[in-house]
């Protein structure tokens, strides 16, 4: 086992991680930007380094100054959480060369599944269903308006190399196909302009499976969580297992998946990302990391999901068996974003009051206290809000008087959304899809 792990991240999940650390008796380190002086993973750390500016480029994603901070500190090491540099391959081959262990899959891996279009490709191949689509990149309008006779409209050009819900445009008629294709490139921005074609589901669920595998290909499923409640392609509430759900068809793509996750001998967790519509999963992306709502399925089943990783990363065998897993109850987890609740912007500032909820199967998973001021830089997500309970039905009571309970004086938060969203009729009785949330903000 590790000694000591460096943490290439900050906020709550940097917290998350030092958490099953400690528990593990490994020793961590920090690393933190000129702003985040006082952030609460710096103080929880066994030992930190100030590795440059507030600009992410300047810290969080300057590869120099993490493997510089790792080989200082001696960590052996690093654990990237989600986001920054936690699918960036060419940060994982840098530290396959330097002997600095990454904790997640190999940089092949990541390279593949980070590029739509590749992942596309090598997924199709193992038999799990895709939403129907374009076999590679569209390179020109030509191909694209041959391509929409086929498969129809609406349809969404997606970037392949997009993530976090950019680059993505819907299309309706066919008039707009140039128009948002050349929008499409525009916004993929992310050093490769390619895209690709997909039908456009018009009312799925989004359905994920978490997958776990050590480094020997024992490859295991911790179930699925149900992400659909989202604005603008950023989920907002999630939770496990999804309710009335085909189980028979949810089975049998399990089935696949995990021969699929031992095909492609990947290792760690990783998520399968699909929609799911008249009773159909569709795959739309591998995400080859932790996730940001991985609690809620540490509360149906009872593994550390981080701890896992760090065990698989250093070489040890999985000793969790497929049987082993017991789902158990229903969990539902709130994203506590620091945003005006009118516009979703951001709301950084100074937190006055801070009282977390607690009592009875109720996990804040967070990076905020008295006092702390909240910095402009970076995402808005300051915490989440986790609950557990035996139903579905409990969970959402849990959640109600967990919001309720809840006090951050000083910033905008979007507790007041939850609490409205927690007691609208269509999330008691599921009926919602991906597009619901939207609708449900212009009421
Ligand atoms: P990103 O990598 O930016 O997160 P994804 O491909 O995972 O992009 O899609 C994010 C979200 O966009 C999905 O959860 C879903 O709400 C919506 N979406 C993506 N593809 C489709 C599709 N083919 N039909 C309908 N909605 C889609």
């Amino acid at each position: 086992m590790f000694k000591k792990v460096l943490i290439a991240n900050r906020g709550e999940i940097a917290v998350r991680i030092i958490r099953s650390c400690i528990e593990l008796g490994i020793k961590t380190v920090a690393i933190h930007s000129t702003a985040d002086n006082e952030a609460m993973h710096v103080k929880m750390a066994d030992e930190s380094i100030c590795i440059g500016g507030a600009k992410s480029l300047e810290s969080y994603l300057n590869i120099p100054a993490i493997i510089t901070a790792a080989e200082l500190t001696g960590a052996e090491a690093i654990h990237p959480g989600y986001g920054f540099l936690s699918e960036n391959y060419k940060f994982v081959r840098i530290l396959e060369e330097y002997n600095i262990t990454f904790i997640g899959p190999t940089s092949k891996h990541i390279e593949i599944m980070g590029d739509k279009v590749s992942a596309r490709k090598v997924i199709s191949k193992t038999g799990i269903p895709l939403v129907p689509g374009s076999d590679g990149p569209i390179s020109n309008i030509k191909e694209l308006k041959l391509f929409s006779e086929e498969i129809g409209f609406p349809l969404i050009i997606k970037a392949s190399a997009g993530g976090g819900g950019k680059g993505m445009k819907v299309v309706y008629e066919k008039e707009k196909l140039a128009f948002n294709l050349t929008k499409a490139e525009a916004e993929a921005n992310f050093g490769n302009d390619q895209v690709y074609v997909e039908k456009f589901l018009k009312n799925p669920k989004h359905i994920e499976f978490q997958i776990f595998s050590d480094n020997y290909q024992n490859v295991i499923h911790l179930g699925e969580r149900d992400c659909s409640i989202q604005r603008r392609h950023q989920k907002l509430i999630e939770e496990a297992p999804a309710f009335k759900i085909n189980e028979e068809e949810k089975n049998k793509v399990l089935k696949i998946i995990i021969k699929a996750i031992r095909a492609i001998k990947y290792r760690g967790a990783g998520t399968i990302e699909m929609l799911y519509e008249d009773n159909k999963f569709y795959f739309i992306e591998m995400n080859t990391r932790l996730q940001v709502e991985h609690p809620v399925t540490e509360m149906i089943t009872g593994v550390d999901i981080v701890a896992e990783q760090i065990k698989a990363a250093s070489g040890i065998k999985l000793k969790i068996e497929q049987s082993d897993i017991k789902f158990k109850g229903h969990s539902i987890e709130c994203r506590i974003n620091a945003e005006d609740p009118n516009n979703f912007n951001p709301s950084p500032g100074k937190i006055n009051i801070y009282h977390p909820p607690g009592g009875n199967g109720v996990r804040v998973d967070a990076c905020v206290y008295n006092n702390y001021n909240v910095v402009p830089y970076y995402d808005s997500l300051i915490g989440k809000l986790i609950v557990h309970a035996s139903t579905r039905a409990e969970a959402i009571e849990k959640m109600k008087r967990a919001l309720n309970e809840f006090v951050i004086d000083g910033i905008n938060t979007t507790i007041d959304l939850h609490k409205r969203i927690i007691s609208s009729t269509p999330f008691n009785d599921y009926s919602f899809s991906i597009n619901w949330l939207e609708d449900f903000l212009k009421k």
